[in-house]
């Protein structure tokens, strides 16, 4: 019999496990349930497939959305595995027919939803059936404390239990807090089960965020330096959507919309092009992604700020599942809180909103930070980040510009005591406190309203005359970033935090940091107050000190044209065989043929993602494509 390993490389084509497969393995064949959290393209699929091959018996896959099932299925036989799917989607006859194989012991897989379990007659098929392991995709959607509570997965444990000799159970998930974790255990009511969470952290993917004075230009230029990858544009609003994507459109890139108000049937439409590679950019609402499980999607960018870290993360993860690198970049503007308070004041429950707005005021915490946004996230969710700085955010990479901003951060501290001693504790907004800091004010109402409360009269009255209004908010923000004070969300007030007083009495040296390029920027297209406020920064700046190396082999570096080739035999195979490009060969795998240049099976063999069923189905049109581009160029490839 093939060790796990063997099966790996031969069905999978892959060298080595992931962190936590090979121990997930182990537990399953030693017949211990399993439960595993593990992160959106960490390979859980790998962690149930490889001992489901190894087994004797059936593996039944309980998996809630029938577009996860398909892909899943397709990709396995795409591996020469025996998987099939049951759902509400294949006709009675052809699941009659798979209920033949599977008791015929001629499948291994069999992957069906939840809500199946909640008729008579398929649980009745199940126990004539055997059964070596049951798999709970998702499995969060098991508890009522979860995002994504789903009614029939309570189902699942008492059809377990009906079964004559009782499967191995192993639960998979990308997110569960510890309440979660433990309701799921106790809802599919697992045995003394091996817990593994493999943390939150997604090596391959590049988060950033940019403050560009033009959203739309800033779009268009990065669709245009990447013209051939796959990426999806998240907008807040159904309009916004519109208008981005026609605006693409006009640009000539190659984009389709999805959001609720539009029909059914263009929704499907526009979804399978986007998956089918035959448009290179979505541009959606949060409506699209749940169930998509493209795995070659480059670039996630969220053209607005979304309402929650929690939202963003899961939305930006969408990219680089295959494990190649992959951008996530974050389009900030002032007007998006705006956006973002809105939506949440729609809300009902007080609790929930209250919720929301703190959740809002990390995400913008995020947009403003200096620091390393992986551990922001990362630190967000609850974890350490393996390092400070890790090498690979913008933050990390970038070649910032410095302004010690320790005397003006006193400053700022400073008014909102005074103000709200002077009011008697009253708390302000960032507008009314950069009013008196700076001794004026333009909007009449806030200027009655300081005059009625004596505003102008406090020791703190226009001390930072020399400063623009947008540089004073710059540097409110950057203080909330750093936690030197609290905005409550809601109101837009601003408060101490427990480090507002030490950092007042300490006078620690506190450093503001933006990105160069941005400075450059405004000097072109001189904002109001642009010029006037550069001489502030230091021209001094930090190195970029780690270049986008990896990220960059991608779209610029290696050999594009060999790849785009080669992307060209994989969408044309995948048309033939009706299954998504990705599902033939991940873009990971086609960027190790370019650079290897396989020439004979073997070598094929070699690269990550090419098993022995694959290079038998597609070993030959690739080797000879790889051969004639690299004897005669890629002009001359058919
Ligand atoms: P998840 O379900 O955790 O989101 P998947 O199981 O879909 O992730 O795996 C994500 C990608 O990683 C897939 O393309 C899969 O083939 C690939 N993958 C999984 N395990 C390995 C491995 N050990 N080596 C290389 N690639 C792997």
């Amino acid at each position: 019999m093939l060790t796990p390993r063997e099966i790996l490389k031969s069905v999978f084509g892959y060298d080595s496990f992931r962190r936590g497969q090979e121990e997930i393995i182990r537990e399953i064949s030693s017949r211990r349930d399993v439960l595993g959290i593990m992160p959106t393209g960490a390979g859980k699929s790998i962690c149930y497939q490889v001992p489901a091959i190894m087994n004797r018996g059936l593996t039944v896959v309980l998996s809630p959305l029938i577009s996860l099932m398909k892909d899943q299925v397709d990709a396995l036989k795409q591996n020469g595995v025996r998987a099939e799917s049951i759902n509400s989607s294949i006709e009675w006859e052809d699941a009659l027919s798979i209920m033949r194989r599977a008791r015929a012991g001629d499948i291994s897989l069999l992957y069906a939803a939840p809500e199946r379990l909640d008729g008579a007659g398929f649980l009745k098929a199940l126990e004539s059936l055997d059964i070596s392991m049951v798999v709970v995709d998702e499995a969060h959607c098991v508890s009522q404390w979860g995002h994504d509570f789903r009614p029939s997965y309570l189902s699942i444990a008492p059809a377990i239990s009906s079964l004559t000799r009782r499967p191995v159970v192993a639960a998979f998930t990308a997110t569960a807090t510890p309440e979660v974790r433990d309701d799921v255990i106790k809802q599919l009511a697992l045995e003394n089960p091996f817990v593994l969470t493999t943390g939150f952290d997604r090596e391959n993917l590049f988060f950033q965020v940019e403050r560009p004075e033009k959203k739309m230009d800033y779009l268009l230029n990065y669709v245009k330096k990447f013209p051939d990858m796959s990426g999806i544009v998240y907008c807040s609003t159904r309009k916004s959507v519109e208008s981005v994507c026609q605006e693409l459109l006009v640009n000539s890139a190659n984009a389709v919309r999805y959001h609720a108000g539009l029909s059914d049937a263009e929704r499907r439409r526009n979804q399978e092009s986007f998956i089918y590679d035959r448009a290179g950019v979505m541009v959606a609402t949060n409506a699209f992604g749940m169930g998509i499980d493209k795995s070659n999607v480059r670039y996630v960018i969220h053209y607005n700020m979304p309402g929650s870290i929690d939202s963003y993360y899961q939305e930006a993860g969408r990219a680089g599942r295959d494990g190649s690198p992959a951008d996530c970049i974050l389009l900030f503007g002032r007007s998006d809180i705006a956006t973002a308070k809105f939506l949440i004041s729609k809300g009902e429950d007080r609790d929930s909103v209250k919720a929301a707005y703190r959740k809002l005021r990390a995400m913008i915490d995020y947009c403003n930070s200096g620091g390393c946004l992986r551990s922001r996230i990362l630190s967000y969710f609850g974890e350490r980040a393996p390092s400070s700085e890790c090498a690979s955010c913008g933050n990390c990479s970038a070649v910032f510009e410095r302004m010690d901003i320790t005397v003006e951060a006193q400053k700022i501290l400073s008014c909102v005591y005074r103000m709200a001693e002077k009011t008697g504790g009253l708390k302000f907004g960032a507008a009314t406190i950069s009013d008196v800091l700076r001794g004026s004010a333009r909007e009449s109402r806030r200027r009655s309203r300081i005059e009625e409360l004596g505003l102008n009269g406090i020791s703190t009255w226009g001390i930072m005359k020399d400063r623009s209004q947008s540089a004073v908010m710059d540097m409110i923000d950057f203080l909330a970033a750093e936690n030197l004070i609290e905005v409550d969300e809601e109101y837009g007030s601003i408060s101490f935090t427990e480090r507002s007083m030490p950092f007042l009495k300490n006078r620690t040296r506190l450093m503001m940091r933006r990105h160069a390029e941005e400075h450059e920027e405004s000097v072109r297209e001189p904002r109001a107050d642009a010029l006037s406020e550069g001489r502030f920064w230091e021209a001094r700046t930090e190195k970029r000190r780690h270049p986008r190396r990896e990220r960059e082999r991608l779209g610029e570096g290696g050999s594009p044209d060999m790849f785009e080739e080669l992307r060209r035999l994989r969408r044309e195979i995948a048309s033939a065989a009706g299954v998504p490009p990705y599902v033939v060969f991940s873009d990971k795998t086609l960027l190790a043929m370019c650079e290897e240049l396989p020439s004979c099976d073997e070598e094929l063999l070699s690269i990550p993602g090419v098993g022995r069923a694959k290079l038998e189905k597609y070993g030959e049109r690739f080797l000879s494509a790889i051969a004639h581009l690299t004897r005669h160029g890629t002009s001359g490839a058919d």
